[in-house]
């Protein structure tokens, strides 16, 4: 072809079954056949271009499957209920008991506490490591691992992982590298850098209005078949399937995440300086003061920037929480757990989204009682919304405090 492709997911071209320029809602949770035989081959998987039952897979969720496995450069997808609803069969489909997974310590509170609390009922253990040195990782390693588990970047710490070095390491120890890319899409592409698997949270920056949960699971052909097998695929047992009215709804959302990503990124880049100059204690990927900014930088895609999450530390959760409602008070943003929505959503994970982790494990990986994490909005005028936020940190003399 002439034109390399734009990105990914402008060129794909859907029409609905009467020429609609969105393709045709599949309103259906079964599917006929004009032949028993064809029934059985679809039983089986040998019946392409057959749909059998909703929970197996169904034409739309299969066009949205189709999309993500464009944007991040699989062979193919399946899309799920939620974002655990992706992450749990994943680990259930690649470890069985006896086996044993080396996690990032720092991941979102519900799959550590899958990991930590729920996985060991089924006989599958997990050493937490820091995901940043490469060295703890692999010694972690024994010989009943089977998979490396990390979030690009990572929630709500913002570490990086290096997903090159990480693969290096899957490959030399025959492991699945499974990497969650709910805080980075687009900005990097988990796929390309050697992840075997890569997973997102719709509910987040992918579908962009926080009114559903979905997830995804982005891999091969084999293993995606894997996980919808009738007799033991996880994804097919567990039935954590994504409704046909939903899929098509997150799939219209997809078509401006590049817009909005760029605008999340501006806007986050943007305040992340401006807080850091102000002496708060800052951390953003974009910024050059943390640690893997350029570690990120040589795994990025630019034009989508750094992404739309940062945090501040104003040193206690009684400032964090008044902060937090004096934005909110002031319409800045929503006092709210998630991300990825046109309004700014601020919350303090240790009391919130990371309060799984137990205390004394949330104090070893930093993360401290005053941090407040910051899923950046889309705002027009970002200068304005900085300016605002400011006067509310000086009212609440947060600058003065922390000012360094
Ligand atoms: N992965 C990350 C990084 C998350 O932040 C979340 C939710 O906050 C999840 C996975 C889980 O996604 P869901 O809430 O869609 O199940």
């Amino acid at each position: 072809m002439k034109f390399k492709p734009a990105n990914n997911i402008q060129d794909l071209q859907y029409f609905g079954e009467f020429g609609g320029v969105n393709p045709s809602i599949s309103d259906s949770s079964t599917y006929t056949f004009l032949s028993a035989k064809t029934m059985f081959d679809t039983f089986e998987g040998n019946a392409d271009g057959c749909y059998l039952y909703s929970r197996h897979s169904s034409p739309s969720n299969l066009y949205l499957g189709e999309a993500l496995a464009a944007m991040e450069g699989t062979e193919t997808a399946t899309v799920t209920a939620s974002g655990m609803g992706a992450i749990t069969p994943v680990l259930m489909q690649l470890c069985k008991a006896g086996e044993h997974i080396v996690s990032s310590r720092t991941i979102y509170g519900g799959t550590y506490a899958f990991l930590k609390n729920f996985a060991p009922r089924l006989g599958i253990d997990t050493t937490f490591v820091d995901i940043t040195k490469l060295d703890v990782v692999e010694a972690a390693i024994t010989p009943k691992t089977r998979v490396l588990y990390c979030e690009s970047v990572s929630n709500p710490l913002l570490e990086v992982a290096d997903i090159k070095g990480l693969a290096e390491l899957a490959k030399k120890h025959n492991l699945k590298l499974v990497v969650d890319n709910t805080f980075s899409p687009l900005s990097i592409s988990p796929a390309n850098l050697g992840a075997d698997i890569v997973i997102h949270s719709l509910t987040k920056f992918i579908n962009g209005s926080s009114d559903t949960v979905g997830g995804v699971v982005c891999g091969t052909q084999e293993f995606i078949d894997q996980l919808r097998n009738v007799n033991d695929g996880a994804a097919m047992l567990l039935g954590s399937t994504m409704d046909s009215l939903r899929s098509a709804s997150v799939l219209k959302n997809l078509r401006t995440l590049h817009i909005r990503m760029q605008q999340h990124s501006h806007n986050a880049n943007y305040l992340a300086e401006k807080f850091e100059k102000d002496g708060l204690k800052t951390v953003y990927p974009g910024l050059a003061s943390h640690p893997s900014h350029e570690l990120f930088k040589s795994m990025m895609n630019y034009k989508y920037g750094f992404g739309g999450m940062l945090t501040i530390d104003v040193g206690s959760l009684d400032k964090a929480n008044a902060l937090m409602e004096l934005m909110q008070e002031r319409n800045l943003g929503y006092l709210a757990v998630s991300l990825g929505f046109y309004k700014t959503l601020f919350s303090a994970p240790g009391s919130s989204t990371s309060s799984e982790i137990p205390e004394d494990e949330q104090i070893e990986m930093g993360l401290s009682d005053g941090l407040i994490r910051f899923s950046i909005g889309l705002d027009a005028d970002i200068h304005r919304t900085y300016e605002m936020m400011k006067s509310c940190m000086e009212e609440l003399n947060i600058l003065e405090v922390e000012l360094i």
